[in-house]
């Protein structure tokens, strides 16, 4: 049995093959605009995931399916414990990105093959992980083979997800060949990490390799109505109108002072308004809007979602409106294990990256995980911050380095007794 080692500072991953295989995978739906268009259990996701498999099987791991269509592909330990797990996902945006989620599954293969190259023995089995349905694009909610995997939904409610043409989830699943026997149920990984683009622009402002990623922001969603009274354009004098969507403007800009003010990390957005009747001659009567506002503290949160129905009443009274707001989720925000992350913090320095600890405003697949066990996420840059788009784009020395800090970090965790 191999000593417990934290640091192997001479193995380091081969990105050439990390890079020809990156290549070859975002052949598949690739579109004109340099991106990918591999959706939830479409036919070019079904094309990746016969890739994937075929190249872990030539890899030698052993490849389990799941219910939920989630692959895992094991490598054994010296000794039967509990699995150090690591990967992330591989459908896309509609015309998304070639770097999100497919950079940590295949970095996490690469991992794998470092091992094997260098014929590293570790204690406890190393396994990679490709999730289904991360985006959310096809198929609502996102995170749904995660979610089921670590019980925040049910299989049979993700089996009747249908997306806009009607076709359900498990119908979908079971057309391409991956309704696997495996139960979807966690198994009690002993840690996960998870490599992934960062989709924001902090990193690359800073000139920086690689985030330690030690949390998710919380966020709450509301819904918000203004009512006010529809009438002519022309004859109605404006001090006799109520009108839903200058109340409405009001909160728009409140929230840009919010978020201006605070002095913290709040960010918050309007993302949707329905406005009726919408019509050019007509005063609106009623606007329907969504908030999103969010904060790594969830007293920020709290103080924001008062402030913003402060700001609804004003508006509401200043216009003459009625007014309603509904929060229709709250996610508080999640801080990763702190021992996992000093573990990736480690291993970002035993790599020498230049690197800084940070907090994820996006959902992954590793929010769920650490639900269940230690968890943390190593970041790498987007360019200017883009994401879900066909423009995202790392450099590839990035991709390396996140990719060795993943092994380091592997490595740190596999040895733990
Ligand atoms: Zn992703």
């Amino acid at each position: 049995m191999s000593t417990p080692n934290n640091r192997r500072p001479d193995l380091s991953i081969d990105g050439s093959r990390l890079r020809r295989r990156f290549e070859e995978l975002n052949e598949i739906g690739a579109t004109d605009r340099g991106g990918v268009n591999r959706p939830a259990l479409s036919d070019a996701n079904k094309e990746t995931r016969d890739t994937l498999v075929t190249w872990f099987c030539d890899a030698g791991l052993d490849v389990r399916i799941d219910e939920m269509g989630n692959i895992f592909a094991r490598r054994e330990g010296t000794d039967d414990r509990a699995p150090v797990l690591a990967g992330s996902h591989v459908d896309s945006q509609y015309n998304g990105g070639r770097y999100d989620g497919v950079v940590g599954v295949l970095g996490a293969l690469e991992v794998v093959e470092t091992l094997d190259d260098a014929g590293v023995e570790t204690y406890r089995p190393v396994e990679v992980v490709v999730w289904t349905n991360e985006e959310g694009v096809r198929f609502q909610p996102d995170m749904l083979g995660s979610g089921v995997y670590t019980g925040q939904f049910d299989r049979e409610y993700a089996y009747d997800r249908t997306d806009k043409s009607g076709d359900r989830f498990g119908d979908e699943l079971e057309r391409i060949g991956y309704r696997g026997e495996t139960a979807c149920v966690a198994d009690d990984p002993y840690c996960y990490f998870e490599l992934h683009v960062e989709q924001g622009p902090y990193l690359s402002e800073r000139d920086l390799s690689v985030g330690v990623v030690e949390g998710v922001y919380g966020f709450s969603w509301l819904n918000a109505r203004f009512t006010g009274a529809a009438d002519h354009a022309g004859p109605t004098p404006m001090h006799l109108r109520t009108d839903a969507l200058v109340a409405t403007a009001d909160v728009i800009q409140a929230v840009r002072r919010l978020t201006a003010a605070t002095g913290t990390d709040l960010v918050g957005t309007v993302g949707s308004v329905d406005v009726s009747p919408n019509s050019i001659n007509v005063i609106p009567e009623e606007v329907e809007l969504t908030l999103d506002l969010r904060s790594y503290d969830n007293g920020t949160v709290d103080d924001a979602v008062e402030q913003i129905e402060r700001e609804m009443a004003w508006a509401g009274e200043r216009e003459g409106a009625d007014w309603d707001l509904e929060e229709i989720m709250r996610v508080d925000a999640m801080p990763f294990d702190e021992d996992c992350t000093a573990t990736v913090e480690a291993a970002a320095e035993a790599v020498g990256a230049e690197y800084m600890r940070m907090v994820s405003g996006a959902g992954h697949d590793a929010n769920y995980l650490n639900e269940i066990c230690p968890t943390s996420m190593i970041f790498v840059p987007s360019e200017g911050g883009v994401s879900h788009t066909e423009d995202e784009y790392t450099e590839w020395e990035d991709v390396v380095v996140g990719t060795d800090v993943l092994l380091q970090a592997m490595l740190a965790k596999s040895e733990e007794r």
